[in-house]
């Protein structure tokens, strides 16, 4: 039954329409998966109990001949979306026992689709971070351990929970959300494939906000086809969310094996950063090889503004974030810590429920919002942003994509890269330009590094485009044939 959990997602589809096995023994095999792997620490909340009685209701719509596009298909929820009557913590403790009465259209999109939901994953607190440490429920492990070192290694972050459940194999697929490099970072990470659709594509409606003018849902898998197949059913307009964009959704696995000839792939020099691993480096090199080998003309393109995205990004996100967190008060949600009046009960329950990494954001995003302060750092910041999106727009006017890393760096140790903040805002060097420009990005697993982690390189697309980044990723997965897979996750009996 344990090989149930080495299917695709299209793979299983096909088993279950053809009557292999049921969704209760896929679902089953899942659930046994993620209890042989609770080490990880992938879920903040199980859901093992619903997604057996739904796998029964799924084999019935087979039986039927009435399926739906993903019936039966056990997947992991990033614990940010609000799902209805199920504790969504967005890894915070102030949000505690928070049930939503409501479900996030994204993941009602996927209900809808026949998605069974094993588990809330865990995250960084508030979707703040790159390494799943800021949680307010433990640190995830990483499925990935270095050759011949025993050490705990971080799966990234913040869609920490979601990328080590499906790379371990304990979910065929998950959500995650990106506002500077959550579902791209820890794809990479943890050998998987994810992608962030352009900003608009998905609605962040029912999403606990943390940058609204930067969080995107997407989605994780094991290979482009499932993720196209997942973000198929995530993504569309939505009445509830004013910033979704009003766009047919293509199918996006329709023009995946039409291959890359005839396109123009564009290679940004300034991602060429001094401090980059030069095992990474070296595997961007392949990556462009293997595309020019399949047919495509590279073209050297360049995005002069690079270099002030990650500090125009600490500006803006921090600044949102400020705001949209002001809403946890005691009042209305989860945590309540009683005071010797209105603002001491504020006061008292926002200690409490924040931690460090959050605080430090909402100080900041409330320094670059003030007064004396707005036009200095927030405004000028929006000025850069506008400078950012032009350098793609540019760059979009010579080739089709972008290939770039995705990390300047493989997945490091639990307790590296903590000694001060800005070394762990560095990872997102790579992936915060797009997030500003809203561009759609994802990251592909291609090859491992010397000490056997993976490596990720990530593909940028123009705006509404995923068409053509599914399928320049296609090309880059056929390439690259990368078959390794995490030894280390399950825990000798
Ligand atoms: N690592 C970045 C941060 O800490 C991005 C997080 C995200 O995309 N949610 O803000």
């Amino acid at each position: 039954m344990t090989n149930l959990t080495n299917h695709t997602i299209a793979s299983a589809l096909a088993g279950l329409k053809k009557k292999e096995f049921t969704a209760v023994e896929l679902v089953d095999a899942h659930i046994k998966a993620s209890e042989a792997a609770r080490h990880l620490n992938c879920y903040i909340t199980e859901t093992f109990d619903t997604a057996r009685e739904q796998a029964k209701a799924a084999d019935e719509r087979y039986a039927k001949g009435v399926a739906l596009p993903l019936d039966g298909i056990p997947i992991a929820m990033k614990d940010l979306f609000c799902t209805e009557g199920v504790q969504t913590t967005a890894a915070s403790r102030i949000l505690e026992g928070f049930k939503p009465p409501y479900e996030s259209t994204v993941s009602g999109n996927l209900k809808k689709d026949g998605t069974i939901t094993l588990g809330k994953a865990n995250l960084d607190e508030f979707a703040m971070g790159s390494s799943n440490t800021t949680s307010g429920y433990g640190n995830v492990i990483n499925p990935w351990k270095r050759k011949g070192d025993n050490k705990d290694l971080v799966p990234g972050g913040s869609s920490g929970g979601s990328a080590a459940a499906v790379s371990a194999r304990i979910a065929m697929g998950a959500t995650g959300t990106d506002t500077g490099g959550s579902i791209r970072q820890p794809a990479a990470f943890c050998g998987i494939t994810g992608i962030k659709p352009t900003y608009g594509r998905c609605s962040r409606f029912g999403i606990v906000a943390f940058a609204s003018s930067l969080d995107q849902a997407g989605p994780f898998a094991r290979n482009t086809e499932d993720c196209a197949l997942l973000l198929k059913s995530m993504a569309g307009w939505d009445p509830k969310d004013s910033t979704s964009v009003n766009r047919p959704v293509p199918d996006y696995t329709a023009q995946l094996k039409a291959g890359v000839k005839g396109l123009k792939v564009g290679v940004p020099k300034e991602y060429r950063i001094d401090g980059t691993n030069p095992e990474i480096l070296e595997m961007w090199d392949k990556g462009v090889q293997m595309l020019k080998d399949a047919g495509a003309e590279i073209v050297s393109v360049s995005l002069p503004h690079t270099a002030y995205a990650l500090q125009t990004y600490y500006v803006i996100a921090p600044a949102e974030c400020s705001s949209n967190l002001a809403r946890y008060d005691g009042v209305r949600f989860g945590k309540r810590v009683e005071g010797d009046n209105l603002i001491d009960t504020y006061e008292k329950t926002r200690a409490a429920g924040f931690g460090k990494e959050v605080r430090r954001r909402i100080l900041i995003g409330t320094y670059v919002l003030s007064a004396g302060y707005y036009d200095a750092y927030y405004n000028k910041a929006r000025k850069v942003r506008k400078l950012i999106w032009q350098d793609f727009v540019n760059a979009y006017q010579k080739c089709d994509v972008l290939l770039t890393p995705t990390a300047p760096t493989p997945a490091f140790a639990i307790g590296e890269n903590t000694q001060d903040p800005v070394t762990m805002y560095l990872n997102d060097i790579f992936t915060i330009p797009a997030s500003m420009a809203g561009m759609p990005g994802m990251s592909i697993p291609v090859g491992l590094s010397a000490d056997g982690l993976p490596l990720g390189l990530q593909l940028l697309g123009k705006p509404f485009d995923e068409e053509t980044m599914f399928r320049v990723s296609q090309t880059l997965e056929d390439a690259a044939q990368f078959t390794a897979v995490p030894s280390n996750f399950v825990k000798a009996a």
